[in-house]
C-alpha cells in the first residue's frame, strides 16, 4: 500500500502560477481516459492560488494557499457517486472515472474545498489526478510539482520512510487546510497563515533614527521567542495561534523595559513603541 500525496510549504509559494500553468498546459484539450477526460477553456482550476490577505496599512502581509484535490481519505465525492464513479486506487489517488461520473453533477456539490469543476459541454465533474496517467507511465511527479520554481510543492509517498515527504512530515509539524470539514486528506501544509504580531521601535532621545538590535520577547502559551528590531527599528512575530494571549518584552541597554500585553484575536500592530531613557 502506498499513500500518494502532496506537501505543500505555504511559507515557500510565491503565487507565480506556474503549477495551474502547468496543469492547464497538461489537461486542456488532451483526453486521458480512462484518467481523465479533457479540460475544457474555460473555468477549471484543479490547482487553485489562494490569496490571503493578512494585517493592514501599513503593514499588510499576503499569503498564497495552493489548493488541489486534497485526495480525503474519507472522500465525500466517493460517498455521492453512483456506480462507483468516484473511487480511490491503492496508491490513495481519488480519481472520476469519466465514463460512469456522466451526468452525476451531485458530484461537484459533494466536494467541502470546491476542488471539482462541471464541465457542461461533456457533462462531466472533472478535478485534479495528482498526474496518475502520468505515474503510471513512470514519470517520478506531477507537472504542477515540475513547474514550481521554488520547492513549494513535493510529491510523493507518505507511507515511504525514505521519501522526501514522509520525511518532511516527520520532522515538521503539517497541517490539515479546513481541518473542520473531517475528510482525512492526504495533501499536508505547512505554514498556513496565522496571526502576526509586529511594531517599530524608536527611541524617546534620538528622534527620526531607527532603533537597531533591540531586544524583542514574546511569551504565551507555551512559546517563548526573541528577535532583535531590524534596521528600521521593526520587528515581526509570526504564525501565532489565534485568540491567544501574548506578553511582547522590549529591552534595550540605557531605556526603560516595557512588557506590552497582545492577544491575537487579529493581526496585530503595535505600532511605533517609544523608549524613554533612563535617568
Ligand atoms: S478534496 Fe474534494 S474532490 Fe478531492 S477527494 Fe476530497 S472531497 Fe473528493
Ligand atoms: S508554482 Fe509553486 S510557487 Fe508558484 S504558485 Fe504554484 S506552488 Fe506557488
Amino acid at each position: 500500500m502506498a499513500r500518494l500525496s502532496l506537501l505543500i510549504d505555504v511559507t515557500k509559494c510565491s503565487g507565480c502560477y506556474n503549477c495551474f500553468l502547468a496543469c492547464r498546459d497538461e489537461y486542456y484539450d488532451n483526453d486521458y481516459s480512462p484518467y481523465s477526460a479533457a479540460q475544457p477553456l474555460d473555468g477549471q482550476f484543479w490547482m487553485q492560488i489562494k490569496e490571503v490577505e493578512r494585517g493592514g496599512y501599513p503593514k499588510p502581509k499576503v499569503d498564497y494557499i495552493p489548493v488541489p484535490c486534497m485526495h480525503c481519505e474519507q472522500a465525500p465525492c466517493i460517498d455521492v457517486a453512483a456506480d462507483g464513479a468516484v473511487y480511490r486506487r491503492e496508491d490513495g489517488i481519488v480519481l472520476i472515472d469519466p465514463e460512469k461520473a456522466k451526468g452525476q453533477k451531485a458530484i461537484v456539490s459533494a466536494c467541502p474545498y470546491r476542488v471539482i469543476f462541471w464541465n457542461e459541454e461533456s457533462q462531466l465533474p472533472q478535478k485534479c489526478t495528482l498526474c496518475a496517467h502520468r505515474l503510471d507511465e513512470g514519470d517520478k511527479q506531477p507537472r504542477c510539482v515540475e513547474a514550481c520554481p521554488t520547492g513549494a510543492l513535493v510529491f510523493g509517498d507518505l507511507d515511504d520512510p525514505d521519501s522526501e515527504i514522509a520525511r518532511l512530515a516527520a520532522s515538521r509539524k503539517t497541517e490539515t487546510y479546513h481541518p473542520e470539514y473531517e475528510v482525512s486528506p492526504l495533501v499536508k501544509y505547512l505554514g498556513l497563515p496565522k496571526r502576526f504580531i509586529v511594531g517599530e521601535v524608536v527611541r524617546r532621545d534620538v528622534p527620526g533614527e531607527c532603533a537597531e538590535g533591540v531586544k524583542v520577547t514574546l511569551e504565551g502559551s507555551g512559546l517563548k521567542l526573541e528577535t532583535r528590531s531590524d534596521g528600521y527599528g521593526d520587528f515581526e512575530f509570526d504564525g501565532l495561534e489565534k485568540n491567544t494571549d501574548f506578553l511582547v518584552g522590549i529591552e534595550c541597554e540605557g531605556y526603560a523595559s516595557m512588557i506590552i500585553e497582545v492577544s491575537t484575536q487579529t493581526d496585530v500592530d503595535l505600532g511605533e513603541i517609544i523608549l524613554e531613557p533612563l535617568k
